[in-house]
């Protein structure tokens, strides 16, 4: 069997395939060019390899994603049909908006370039490239999706500066509640149990609108107006975490009580330079309130380690903090020197074999906690939304207690994918949970 394409046929459907590199939040945006693209009679396939056009929605958040973003993009470049000038490949995402006419000039094998502000133009995009094509006869399969994400606003004013975010996504702007309740009504019809709802700032929802909102307001309407769907809140600043929001999560046993909030460090002079306010004292009182308004509540928190500056002290108020806060789970990320922003101009550079070694650090304490927290749930009973099966036939899910794609899964033996089953966890290894 080949890859080889034949030439397009005019009248044949365009088949496109879409390369998602990075967040979640990419994700959900490859999903919005995908249902666009496939309504307006696009051929959406999986295989790369046998596409007319390849579409890379790329990350360029840090130095390594946007290394991932490249590889991703030469391999397009090498596919066959490709390489015989039968393929074509889009750009799209981060990396055009970080990068403009660089990244254009240096990547002139590409077809063209989608900035994240133009990807609701896609259908134009692609339209331009493939003027005669023919429409699919038949609209692209939707594979069920038990666990949905959906946008609730995009861009970031925050500046913190260390973060490329705000000159790649641009200023922060709710949408709508009608915007949300008919992605979410999408996500429903297919098959969605559980909505999680991201942001690069969760906590700033319906703070600019002209009749004020709030992040508590949307959760309590979504909650209330689907009774059988799981919500969750992921990424939501210190400054997020209200009593509304607290008692909403609370008092609505459909919203999980689980809380993904970055402080990124704990020393006051650190989170100065790094744009951010707070301090170890600070955190410690606002863990201790959220642990008092939702009892057994969930928590995630991340930490960058080496910024610039950072003395060896600094470092360990973070080990400190760690092993006495107890948080459920901690992703850590050594520091990354990005161009453009204001940390990657700062004096006191940390070297990498010292940001690498506080990192490793850091995971090992980080870890050392999460294992065991994860352990003392043997014995309670946890709610599990079953995803689906492993290879080998064993069924796996998720508890409340735990995010997609970064607190481990738990295995199940009874439901079907879908499902919402009710089981005593009996055994952990790290994130991972089994129940009965
Ligand atoms: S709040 Fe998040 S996205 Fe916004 S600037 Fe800070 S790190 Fe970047």
């Amino acid at each position: 069997m080949t890859n080889k394409l034949q030439p397009h046929d005019s009248t044949a459907p365009v088949s496109v395939s879409i390369v998602t590199m990075g967040c979640a939040k990419n994700e959900v945006d490859s999903l919005h060019m995908g249902e666009a693209l496939g309504s307006a009679g696009y051929a959406l396939i999986d295989d790369a390899a046998k596409a007319d056009c390849i579409i890379v929605n790329t990350c360029s958040f840090i130095q390594s994603a946007t290394e991932e973003s490249l590889q991703a993009i030469f391999e397009a470049f090498d596919l066959p049909q490709v390489k015989e000038g039968e393929g074509k490949v889009v750009v799209a995402g981060c990396m055009p908006a970080r990068y403009g006419d660089d990244l254009t000039a240096a990547l002139d094998e590409a077809q063209t370039f989608v900035p994240c502000s133009k990807e609701d133009d896609i259908v134009a995009v692609l339209d331009a490239l493939f003027p005669h094509r023919g429409l699919a006869v038949s609209a692209p399969e939707t594979a069920p999706l038990y666990s949905a994400y959906v946008k609730i606003s995009d861009g970031c004013d925050r500046f913190c500066s260390y973060c490329t975010i705000p000159y790649i996504r641009g200023r922060y702007h709710s949408f709508t509640l009608d915007e949300i309740e008919g992605e979410l009504q999408a996500c429903l019809d297919r098959g969605a149990r559980e909505i999680v709802l991201i942001a690069q700032d969760t906590g700033r929802w319906g703070t600019d609108f002209d009749t004020p909102s709030s992040l508590a307001a949307l959760m309590a309407t979504l909650a209330e107006a689907h009774p059988d769907t799981w919500f969750r809140v992921m990424y939501l600043q210190p400054e997020g975490v209200t009593d509304e929001l607290l008692r909403t999560m609370a008092s609505h046993d459909n919203i999980c009580p689980y809380l993904d909030i970055p402080f990124q460090h704990v020393n006051e002079r650190i989170l100065a330079a790094m744009n951010r306010k707070g301090s170890r004292a600070a955190y410690e009182t606002l863990i201790g309130h959220v642990r008092a308004l939702v009892p057994g509540i969930t928590l995630r928190t991340t930490f960058i380690a080496g910024f610039p500056t950072e003395t060896e002290d600094e470092f360990q108020e973070v080990c400190d903090f760690i092993e006495e806060a107890d948080l459920d789970y901690i992703g850590v990320f050594p520091y990354s020197q990005e161009e453009g922003t204001v940390a990657g101009r700062m004096d006191g550079q940390v070297d990498e074999d010292t940001k690498e070694e506080r990192a490793r650090e850091l995971r090992a304490i980080a870890d050392s906690i999460s294992r065991v927290r994860v352990a003392d749930r043997i014995g309670t009973r946890q709610d599990v939304l079953v995803l689906g099966r492993e290879e080998d036939g064993q069924l796996y899910g998720r508890a409340m207690c735990q995010a997609p794609d970064v607190d481990g899964v738990t295995f199940v033996h009874e439901g079907a994918p879908g499902d919402i089953v009710t089981v005593t966890i009996t055994d952990t290894l790290l994130y991972e949970m089994e129940g009965e």
